[in-house]
């Protein structure tokens, strides 16, 4: 009789973690790495992108911005200056503004540059602290090409399939400086084989009418996501739909008001979204962003439990990898 109980018990206990792990088994879930592993390299440099390659996520990112010869190089401002030695190399480069634009440096100008880990322009300092140091000035900036060379090749020598998610930075600017960023951007993906929605790539913008564009008249087949800054209501999530494929929104802002057990109520937007059958992929995780009183696991069940993305942003691949496994 006694050992009936613990086999009973036992059965129990197995079924509860059954059933947790079940939650999270319910949807494959995605995981971006967010600029590469930029929690332990700097952003967006070949280095970034093939240790991020080796922590196994379902996407690399690519922002991109064009040079003044039209390349599309991958970094994530319009600016230089943040992750680069631009006033070093280039002082009197810089617009009225005080600023140094990618669009103003031909390609062949942007590789004399190096890039060091983001800093914080007001106060001079690294922007997230006990990441790689920042007077180390190994890295170069490249292009999207050199990057899908880099992701194509370790997808044929490692027998993975990495995909890759490129973002179309601010392509209103590229218009006023007369270049059309999205033909320049899809005729690569294109040359590259990114093509239709079998191929492993999800292109994201967060300009509305530039991404109706490039679905509605540029025909593009690709998997897009909408990237939104504000809540959404049901009748946005509607005209996404109309467009898109997936929704990636800054989760902090999913986070209404926590109730009297210190739980977070939040907004409704991934049963929303995938009742339209649109994904919801947020950004950014980021294990040295943390309250106090909480861990990156902590998040990553907000993540995953509470808030039910199908994905994730995260500057720590390798950690939300392990996570979900
Ligand atoms: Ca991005």
């Amino acid at each position: 009789m006694k050992n009936y109980l613990l086999v009973l018990i036992a059965v129990l206990m197995l079924g509860c973690q059954y059933g947790e792990k079940e939650i999270i088994l319910e949807k494959k879930r995605i995981v971006v790495a967010h600029r590469g592993a930029s929690g332990y390299l700097p952003e967006h440099t070949i280095p970034a992108k093939a240790m991020a390659y080796a922590m196994k996520p379902d996407f690399l990112e690519q922002d991109l911005v064009l040079s003044k010869d039209g390349i599309p190089m991958v970094i994530h401002d319009i600016y230089l200056e943040d992750v680069t030695d631009v006033t070093e190399m280039f002082p009197r480069r810089k617009r009225a503004d005080g600023r140094y634009y990618v669009i103003d440096f031909t390609y062949t100008e942007l590789q004399l540059l190096s890039v060091h880990e983001r800093v914080n322009l007001q106060q001079k300092e690294a922007a997230f602290k006990g990441r790689f140091p920042v007077n180390s000035a190994i890295f170069r900036l490249h292009s999207l090409e050199e990057e899908l060379q880099l992701i194509q090749g370790l997808n044929i020598s490692t027998g993975q399939d990495v995909g890759i998610y490129p973002e179309i930075k601010n392509p209103a600017f590229h218009l006023k400086e007369g270049q059309d960023i999205s033909e320049i951007v899809l005729e690569i993906l294109s040359d590259f084989g990114y093509v239709t929605k079998e191929d492993n790539c999800m292109l994201q913008c967060f300009d509305a009418i530039e991404l109706k564009k490039i679905r509605q008249e540029m025909g593009c087949q690709l998997h897009l996501t909408q990237l939104v800054e504000e809540l959404l209501s049901e009748s946005q999530i509607k005209e996404i739909a109309t467009y898109a494929d997936a929704i990636g929104p800054w989760y902090k802002q999913l986070l209404l008001e926590k109730d009297a057990h210190g739980n977070w109520i939040v907004d409704p937007l991934v049963e929303r979204a995938n009742a339209h059958n649109l994904q919801v992929i947020a950004y950014t995780f980021r294990a040295d962003d943390l309250t106090a009183d909480e861990s990156f696991e902590d998040l990553l069940d907000l993540a995953f439990k509470t808030l039910d993305f199908d994905g994730v942003f995260t500057d720590f691949p390798d950690k939300v990898v392990k996570y979900l496994e």
